[in-house]
């Protein structure tokens, strides 16, 4: 099909008795910046390497750009994984590490050179092309690893975790420049993560994986507004699950409903009657956490349940916050932001 990267079809992979993979559906399309969601063991490494050809399914089958590759070696496969400790070659120059991939495949030593001072370029490395991996530091090694990747020109770029190693800071500003690179050069990025906020920073799309399996695929801000599933609604950010009969007495519906903290506002008053069309509940303040930017209350509401109100630092103090330790409070919130979850996966 055109314009479709990657095509995996019941697609399982099992260990013994561990079931790794187990059965994932899904469709990646030419120029996507594409993320794989979920805690550490959901099988996102297994999927990504089902992808680049160091694993083979137990079931299911990978195309990619239409073809299918399910038992092609991985050099036989459009695509080049970037691994989270970069795999350089200390004993090589940066400029040699980059060019290596072009030097196996016999491009002549005069392009190997263009192409790969270019790609060094397109990283930010430019004029550390005689440098060892040794001389670099975790971010400069990443984009050795990054031009390595792109030096090849690959139809789809897999990368495994590929800034968990470095601090934030460097952190956040490899997630602008790798967007930023992955929108210039116009490659398939498949992107591991466990980090949902790098995960809705970088991404067109995210698969949120748990167990195995994807339990929603859509856009960052459909993931974080419609969470498809209590599992997405929890490991996305931080939500107020609400389900039985507190959902019954603060939302006035049954199933489950998840409310963003940031939706919920304080009001000073518990008996306030809140602004109109808005929903409400009273509470008493069980802790309050100030995170400098904003603060985090955490309100145990009458009647049972508790709710977590997340609230812009505008004007109050920490001093002024310690206060509301143990005061009674009112909170609402907009009946559209509690948004209805499914209990179960929904398969498509
Ligand atoms: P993730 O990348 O999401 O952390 P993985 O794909 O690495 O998850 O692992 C998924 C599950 O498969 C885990 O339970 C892991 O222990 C298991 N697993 C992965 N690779 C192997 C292997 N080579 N042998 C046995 N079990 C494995
Ligand atoms: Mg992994």
């Amino acid at each position: 099909m055109e314009g479709m990267a990657i095509r995996l079809t019941g697609l399982r992979k099992t260990y013994g008795r561990t079931e790794a993979v187990a059965g994932v559906d899904l469709e990646i399309a030419d120029g996507e910046f594409f993320s794989m969601l979920g805690p550490s063991g959901s099988g996102k490494t297994t999927v990504l390497r089902m992808i680049a050809g160091f694993e083979t399914p137990s079931a299911g089958t990978v195309e990619l750009a239409g073809r299918d590759v399910t038992r092609l070696a991985p050099f036989e496969r459009d695509v080049h994984t970037v691994f989270q400790d970069y795999a350089l070659f200390p004993h090589m120059t940066v400029e040699q590490n980059v060019a290596y991939g072009l030097k196996v495949r016999g491009v002549p030593r005069a392009e190997r050179l263009v192409r790969s001072r270019a790609a060094l370029a397109q990283v930010g490395l430019d004029g550390l092309g005689k440098r060892r991996p040794a001389e670099l530091s975790g971010g400069q090694r990443q984009r050795v690893a990054l031009a390595r990747a792109l030096v090849g020109r690959p139809r789809v770029l897999l990368l495994d975790e590929p800034l968990g190693a470095l601090d934030l800071k460097l952190r956040e500003r490899m997630q602008v420049e790798l967007k930023e690179i992955q929108r210039e050069v116009g490659i398939t990025f498949v992107f591991v993560t466990h980090d949902q906020e790098e995960a809705l920073t970088m991404s067109d799309r995210i698969a949120v994986f748990h167990q195995g399996r994807i339990e929603q695929v859509a856009a960052p801000a459909e993931i974080y507004e419609r969470p498809a599933t209590p599992f997405v609604a929890g490991f996305v950010g931080t939500s107020n699950l609400l389900s039985g009969d507190t959902a019954q007495r603060v939302v006035g519906a049954s199933g489950t409903y998840s409310i963003r903290p940031e939706k919920i506002r304080i009001l000073s008053d518990h008996k306030a009657a809140g602004d109109p069309g808005h929903a409400t509940a009273a509470g008493t303040v069980a802790e309050v956490v100030y995170l400098g930017d904003s603060t985090r209350f955490l309100v145990d509401l009458d009647g049972g349940g508790r709710l977590t109100a997340l609230q812009q630092n505008l004007e109050t103090s920490s001093a002024d916050l310690a206060a509301f330790r143990g005061a009674r409070i009112g909170l609402q919130w907009h009946p559209s932001h509690a948004v209805r979850v499914p209990d179960a996966p929904e398969t498509p």
